[in-house]
């Protein structure tokens, strides 16, 4: 049987849109010594907005209408290759394109490459969307200042990608949370270390870091090794991680406590122990009170 302070603690969670999924997590809460945020969704709103377009082809002394057309068309191919993924930063780059009234092409033979991009044909010449990370795996050396700039302002970059010919990058920016502050400086008061792990570039990584005073960081971190990073975390502190995507379910499942927001994916609801419904990053500081009351009533 369950507890009954334990059933009555449930029902108040519930009411305050704290959904306990797994008791046991519920009570492990009252414990916990670092909390791992994923970025994009958690502590930001995971609603890209494109903020940038340059051109990269090469063809210099680009000026008016030209430029229009090469941005343009920067941007209907990063438009269509996105039209068939669900990432926030295909969501950003569609919008854009509509609220442009640039066209799409159709693709062919789509794929994603998972925490790095999408390729596709268009016209039968691939083509890709992809992160600054994997050009550099990829030997693929871009030195460019405006991108440079763009990076230290936080944003995310993409680029795009004709075979391994760099045509262009799109730029996109994204919002902290305004309760992501706040929840951080009442978790760090409690004395429980607050870190982040992000597959985007490592400057949009500093930048929200120093945003929110967060102790550390993990950038550029590839969607299968977010559990292993977890694991780390997990041989110096009793940890919990909060998350929102396909991409965080293995990190969610591997915490001592995994909290998934309300709104993200169903893989991540389905995996966590505790579900956000309100999406607000304070609920983990209620999480955690509430586990403390209920279980100090019991020893
Ligand atoms: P996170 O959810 O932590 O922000 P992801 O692992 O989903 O990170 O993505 C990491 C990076 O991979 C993104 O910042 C982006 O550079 C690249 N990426 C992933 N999906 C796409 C996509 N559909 N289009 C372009 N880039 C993408
Ligand atoms: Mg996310």
């Amino acid at each position: 049987a369950i507890p009954l302070v334990v059933a009555v603690s449930t029902s108040i969670a519930a009411k305050s849109g704290l959904l306990i999924r797994d008791r046991q997590a519920f009570e492990r809460a009252r414990n916990l010594q670092a909390i791992i945020f994923d970025k994009t969704g958690t502590l930001t709103e995971g609603r890209f907005g494109v903020t940038d377009i340059v051109s990269l082809s090469g063809e210099e002394n680009e000026t008016g209408e030209n430029l229009k057309d090469s941005n343009e068309r920067i941007l209907s191919l990063a438009a269509s290759l996105e039209a068939s993924s669900e990432h926030p930063i295909a969501t950003g780059i569609l919008e854009s394109a509509r609220e442009k009234g640039v066209q799409t092409q159709a693709v062919e033979e789509f794929s994603s490459i998972p925490g790095k991009g999408v390729q596709g044909l268009v016209d039968g010449n691939k083509f890709l969307v992809v992160s600054p990370g994997y050009l550099e795996e990829n030997g693929i050396a871009l030195k460019n200042q405006k991108i440079e700039e763009i990076e230290a302002q936080g944003k995310t970059v993409v680029f795009l990608l004709e075979e391994s010919k760099v045509l262009g990058a799109v730029a996109l920016a994204d919002i902290i949370r305004k309760e992501s502050r706040e929840a951080i400086l009442k978790l760090k008061s409690m004395g429980i270390k607050c870190l982040m792990l992000t597959g985007d570039n490592r400057y949009v990584a500093a930048w929200v870091s120093k945003e929110l005073e967060l102790d550390d960081y993990f950038a550029e971190v590839l969607p299968h090794e977010k559990a292993e990073k977890v694991k780390e975390v997990q041989a110096e502190y009793i940890t919990g991680m909060v998350g929102d995507g396909v991409n965080d379910a293995p990190a969610l499942a591997q915490a001592d406590v995994g909290i998934a927001i309300g709104a993200g994916t169903d893989v991540a609801i389905e995996t966590a122990d505790i579900v956000l419904v309100k999406n607000d990053p304070r609920d983990v500081v209620d999480i955690i009170g509430l586990s403390k009351k209920t279980y100090s009533k019991m020893y």
